[in-house]
């Protein structure tokens, strides 16, 4: 195990060792080490970097977030005031052992369609700095997470910069039971005043977080952003509905993570109508987004 003290020795260990994975808290690691997945022959660790554990701004309005902040740091009230749907998302991930130790860093790297901080950053069009052995480079975090843009060998996460928009900003997440668990459905939600513009992202329903651009559009549209941000209760509801409908398709084409199709032979599906599983979920979604909207506005 190599620890280095900086971003640029843990390169220089990583171009050193190409074989070596990097590790920071462990918790996505360990477990597909523990289940017996993977057999890294060499790992570099990444919890002596500090520089990585905290954030800084910059001019522009925007935040740099070192990749190793851990859940619980982003959860704390300091970090929810800056970027709050980012903090309610980390404050969601896991248990609260999972989340003194799983990162930022980590959780996109691991790109899991689960993922709590993902839809955030989707929706608030995040960029990421990827630090390699030919030096810095910074991409959308949506080009990561799609595979449009991949990490190259020997690049390490460092850094995601994001927007600080002053402006309400939810992230809601819809589980299977109570208590900790995974999403099944999430939505992440951002008023961007300055531009009169609404972005949402919903996670969990696809391998990466969904936009619903037309969705984003229209509602914009709809609320009085001069006035006191009112909005119809009708719109709310629709703009549910809209999200809903562009991001969770007909059960034909509706992949689930594990490749099932949800609602497949569900005896409860009505004829000609999507099964029972796809509605629920775009019922599920439909309401997050509407509740979402409404809290941001309220
Ligand atoms: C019981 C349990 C519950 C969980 N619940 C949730 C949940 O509700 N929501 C959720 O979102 N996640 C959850 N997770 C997943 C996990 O905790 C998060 O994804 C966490 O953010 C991973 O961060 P980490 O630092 O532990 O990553 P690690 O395990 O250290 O690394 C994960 C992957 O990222 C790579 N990596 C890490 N840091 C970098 C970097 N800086 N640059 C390049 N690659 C890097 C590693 O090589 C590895 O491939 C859960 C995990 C467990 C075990």
């Amino acid at each position: 195990m190599m620890l280095p003290a900086t971003l640029e020795e843990a390169v220089e260990a990583l171009t050193a060792v190409p074989a070596a994975v990097p590790v920071a808290g462990g918790t996505d690691l360990m477990g597909a080490v523990n289940a017996g997945l993977l057999r890294p022959p060499a790992l570099v660790g990444l919890g002596r970097i500090s520089e990585l554990r905290g954030w800084r701004y910059e001019d522009g309005g925007t935040a740099v977030l070192g990749a190793g902040l851990t859940h619980a740091r982003m959860g704390r009230p300091d970090f929810a005031a800056l970027i709050p749907a980012l903090a309610d998302a980390a404050r969601t991930a896991g248990p609260p052992q999972i989340r003194n130790s799983g990162t930022l860093g980590g959780n996109i790297a691991t790109a899991d369609p689960t993922g709590d901080t993902l839809p955030v950053l989707a929706a608030l069009e995040a960029t990421v700095t990827l630090a390699g052995p030919g030096g810095s480079r910074e991409i959308p975090v949506s080009h990561l997470l799609t595979g449009l843009d991949p990490m190259r060998p020997g690049e390490l996460l460092g850094w995601v910069r994001v927007p600080l928009l002053h402006a309400p900003q939810v992230y809601l997440k819809a589980t299977g039971r109570s208590g900790p668990a995974r999403a099944s459905a999430s939505v992440a939600l951002v008023l961007d005043p300055a531009r009169r513009a609404v972005r949402c992202a919903v996670g969990a329903v696809a391998p990466v977080p969904l936009r619903p651009l037309e969705a984003e559009a229209w509602v914009s549209g709809c609320i009085d952003w001069d006035g006191e941000r009112g909005i119809d209760p009708a719109a709310l509801t629709a703009f549910g509905e809209y999200v809903a409908g562009a991001c969770v398709p007909e059960p034909q084409g509706l992949a689930e993570p594990g490749g099932a199709v949800p609602g497949a032979g569900d005896e409860t599906a009505s004829p000609g109508g999507p099964p029972a599983a796809a509605q629920r979920l775009r019922r599920t979604v439909s309401v997050l987004a509407r509740r979402a909207l409404g809290r941001a506005l309220k």
